[in-house]
């Protein structure tokens, strides 16, 4: 059964940019799925509308069991917490370690006057120092987030949207601000904790080398309309 459902999903910015015209996908746990397509296709929308940072203009999109679209106030943010977001310019608080950065996530659950004083659950705690070995800034623990490589920057991003525990992970473009080198590294770390824990996994990208290298399946998206879906072996050249 998909975790995510999105069904007739359209766009309208403004007056007549239609950004998204009928899209319908489902989802299902465990898949690592990347969406690709040229600049200005869509796939920051598509993804800011599963997580109503963009309200659709039209459609459904059903997760977790529950009509995204149609909830708001509480409910909204319940649904919320179980989607991870990685950002591309990474959204750490710059003037803050790094294991406060992961312990803060910014969708956390945890209540404000804990976080405050610093009264982060044992059980995070642990786990947040395990996914930072896991994604190796074991020695960076207590560095400023700003004192980061952009590569580590994004890795302790990972984390972060990790310690959420998601059911979902959206990523829009979290590599297009890194080298190759530190690029190669996101996407691996990211690939294989997703996998460990069997998330849908959602990423925009706009290498075709990545999406095949690390996509169980292949979205591409052009002028707001899905124009392949499938396996990164099924991929023609003229995507
Ligand atoms: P991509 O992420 O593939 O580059 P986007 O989703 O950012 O594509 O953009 C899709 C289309 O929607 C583009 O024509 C873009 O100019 C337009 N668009 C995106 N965001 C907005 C906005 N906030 N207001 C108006 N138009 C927008
Ligand atoms: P990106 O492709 O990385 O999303 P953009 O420069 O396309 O970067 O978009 C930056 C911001 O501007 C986004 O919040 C996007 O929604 C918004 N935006 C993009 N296109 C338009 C547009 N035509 N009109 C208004 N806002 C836009």
């Amino acid at each position: 059964k998909p975790l995510l459902s999105i069904r007739n999903l359209g766009k309208i910015y403004g007056k007549d940019t239609r950004a998204l015209k009928g899209i319908s996908l489902d989802f299902y746990p465990g898949e690592f799925i990347v969406v690709i397509g040229p600049s200005g296709a869509g796939k920051s929308t598509f993804i800011r509308c599963i997580n109503r940072i963009v309200d659709p203009s039209e459609g459904a999109i059903i997760f977790d069991g529950q009509p995204l679209e149609k909830l708001t106030g509480r409910k909204l943010r319940k649904e919320r917490s179980k989607i991870g977001m990685i950002f591309q310019h990474y959204n750490l608080i710059g003037r803050t370690n790094v294991i406060k950065n992961v312990l803060h996530g910014q969708l956390s659950n945890i209540p404000l006057y804990r976080s405050l004083f610093g009264l982060y659950p044992y059980e995070d705690k642990k786990e947040a120092v395990e996914l930072l070995r896991k994604v190796g800034l074991q020695d960076q623990i207590y560095k400023r987030a700003d004192e980061l490589s952009g590569g580590q920057m994004q890795r302790v991003g990972i984390c972060r949207a990790i310690l959420q525990r998601p059911k979902l992970l959206l990523a829009d473009e979290p590599i297009a601000s890194l080298d190759p080198l530190s690029a190669n590294i996101v996407m691996q770390q990211l690939h294989t904790i997703s996998q460990e824990k069997r998330l849908t996994c959602i990423v925009n990208l706009h290498q075709v080398d990545y999406a095949k290298k690390f996509a169980t399946r292949i979205i591409g998206i052009k002028q707001g309309e899905v124009v392949f879906d499938g396996a990164p072996s099924h991929l023609t050249d003229e995507l």
